[in-house]
């Protein structure tokens, strides 16, 4: 693929048609869950995956190896799928690979130790509203029902930049989370599971910043969709929205029904 004419809208015939030529029953299917599997709710912890994609889902996962790589924990993300993909990696990509328990085990420990400083540095109770989610291998700020946002935001940033280890930044809408150092992002863990598990192409789609760094990624092997329209997006491909996400499914799934 050159990248003269990209990115493309995904339905029309010509981007269809490398779709086609790209997805095989040896291609790695990858997807985001908030904003792509899910649409974006204001409650995070009230997303829901609509009826078509859940169907479209389970269709795919059940002949075809599919991973769902997420911002939410492990746990957090089976809640919400319909069935369990071959591969599920939490934490932006610092939980789930294979071959990582180890270096995983040290995230986990990372984290709690920010916790029990982040109780120190901003009181027992922290400001009102402020809530710490303790992910596993990362650790989420939310202060989204803080009573003062801007207040209670830079009561976090301050508390963020006394941590040892110092945590990587990703932030997010209402939210601060914290990555320890050396942990995947979402484009290293693709990388990674690909040469783990052996697959040589990739299809990935994602909605948002931190999924960029997948869309950065070789463009010979991955095949990369933007959910939503970006104009600085370096993902090859884009849906108009999340809407369009289980007719997406479909196709990969007629598709390998062809091949
Ligand atoms: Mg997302």
């Amino acid at each position: 693929m050159t990248d003269a004419l990209y990115p493309a809208y995904l339905f029309d015939r010509d981007a269809l048609a490398q779709l086609a030529a790209f997805v095989d029953g040896q291609t790695l299917l990858a997807f985001d869950l908030d904003g792509t599997l899910a649409p974006i709710v204001p409650d995070p912890a009230t997303i829901g995956i609509p009826a078509d994609i859940q169907k479209a889902f389970i269709a795919l996962a059940a002949r075809a190896p599919v991973a769902v790589i997420t911002g939410r924990s492990r746990y957090d993300a089976l809640s919400h799928l319909p069935a369990t993909p071959r591969y599920l990696i939490g934490n932006h990509g610092a939980e789930g690979l294979p071959g990582w328990d180890l270096r995983e085990n040290q995230f986990v420990r990372f984290a709690q130790s920010w916790q029990n400083q982040l109780s120190e540095l901003m009181g027992p109770e922290y400001p009102e509203g402020v809530e710490i989610e303790n992910k596993g291998a990362t650790l989420s700020i939310h202060y989204r029902r803080a009573v003062n946002i801007p207040a209670a935001h830079d009561i976090i940033l301050q508390a963020m930049d006394r941590l040892t280890p110092k945590p990587v930044r990703i932030s997010g809408k209402f939210i601060e989370n914290l990555i320890p150092k050396g942990a995947p992002d979402k484009g290293a863990a693709l990388g990674i599971l690909m040469e783990k598990e052996k697959f040589k192409k990739a299809l990935f789609a994602g909605d948002d910043d931190t999924d960029e760094r997948v869309f950065r990624l070789e463009r010979n092997t991955i095949f990369s969709i933007r959910v939503g329209e970006a104009a600085d997006s370096r993902a090859a491909f884009y849906l108009h929205g999340q809407h369009e996400v289980a007719k997406l499914l479909r196709t990969v799934k007629a598709i390998l029904e062809k091949s």
